[in-house]
């Protein structure tokens, strides 16, 4: 083919934040200000990171965001409370707990007690349901943005083979039940893959749209591609380059080999610059949905 379109993430998210401002401002002219928590346990640099993107983010559309620092040793019950005094905050209108935690800590029993109103991250399994039988509150932010950057770009998903890689409650399950419902950007047939997937290239030779969430550089190389099919890279890995002309020196990639992949897609997201810049948005916008939800019942 030779010819692609280039999925910009950067792009289709400036589409959508003047109206996330919008209601923003909606809600503080009824006296309702926005508010994120954050829950940093550790101080995994990554983790740290990705917080102030989104403390930043916030920042930038008027919403107040919150952050709790905790130590690596915090035990289980003082993580519960902390989640606990989020869920009765009338402050903070959406939270999350920044993954992953130390060992010692149950991620279920954490999520388990985050009120499903303020669960912006879609992990509680009130809000994981509720997305299975087509009634969500919030979709997960990750494959929202999937979803966003497919309907933005004018690729049509009624009826295709959608092939996810990888089964994570974060991005492949929750992805599957996305493009499995009924509607705009989804009515697909999907096949869900994973490490235990037989004859993987057979699978995902047979996408239309192939969604790869496995977090290895380069698991899908040209051969495993359909010519023209339309592939959403979401892995983020960072490699050292040693053909760089500065050693030491390392880069973000997908799980896609792009170079030997974007000529035999039709369309294709870039690491960086696809999908992530996606989930904050999605982010954003829940944290808007959660404040309306609030102002709702308070009328
Ligand atoms: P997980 O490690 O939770 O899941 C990875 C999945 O990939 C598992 O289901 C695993 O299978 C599967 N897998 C591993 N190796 C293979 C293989 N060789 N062939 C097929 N499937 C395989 O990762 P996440 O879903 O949390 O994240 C995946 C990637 O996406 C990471 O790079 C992460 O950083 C990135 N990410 C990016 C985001 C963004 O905003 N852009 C947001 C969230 C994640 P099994 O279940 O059998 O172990």
């Amino acid at each position: 083919m030779g010819t692609y379109t280039l999925i910009k993430g950067n792009e289709i998210s400036a589409e959508i934040y003047p109206d996330i401002k919008k209601r923003v401002l909606n809600l503080k002219a009824k006296g309702i200000t926005p508010g994120l928590g954050v829950i940093l346990v550790g101080d995994d640099p990554a983790s740290k990171a990705c917080v102030k993107m989104k403390e930043r983010k916030c920042k930038e559309l008027g919403i107040e965001s919150v952050t709790v620092k905790l130590p690596m040793n915090v035990t289980e019950e003082y993580l519960l409370q902390k989640v606990d005094e989020f869920n009765k905050s009338t402050l903070v209108h959406g939270f999350l707990i920044q993954l992953p935690l130390p060992e010692h800590i149950n991620e279920n029993h954490i999520i388990d007690a985050i009120d499903p109103k303020k669960d912006v991250d879609c992990f509680h399994p009130e809000n994981v349901g509720r997305l299975f039988v087509g009634n969500p509150i919030f979709l997960p932010a990750t494959p929202a943005g999937v979803q966003q950057l497919l309907v933005r770009s004018n690729i049509k998903t009624t009826g295709k083979h959608v092939v996810i890689v990888g089964r994570s409650n974060i991005v492949g399950k929750p992805m599957a039940a996305i493009m499995m419902q009924k509607g705009i950007g989804a009515d697909s047939t999907v096949t869900v893959t994973h490490s235990k997937t037989k004859n993987l290239s057979d699978i995902t030779r047979q996408a239309d749209i192939l969604i790869v969430a496995v977090g290895k550089a380069h698991t899908i190389t040209a051969d495993m591609v359909k010519e023209g099919a339309t592939v959403i890279d979401v892995g983020i890995n960072r490699v050292s380059d040693n053909d760089l002309a500065y050693p030491g020196c390392s880069r973000l990639v997908g799980d896609v080999d792009f170079d030997n992949v974007k000529d035999k897609t039709s369309a294709i997201s870039p690491v960086p610059g696809g999908v992530g810049p996606m989930t904050i948005c999605m982010l954003m916008r829940n944290t808007v949905i959660a404040a309306e939800h609030a102002l709702r019942n308070q009328i």
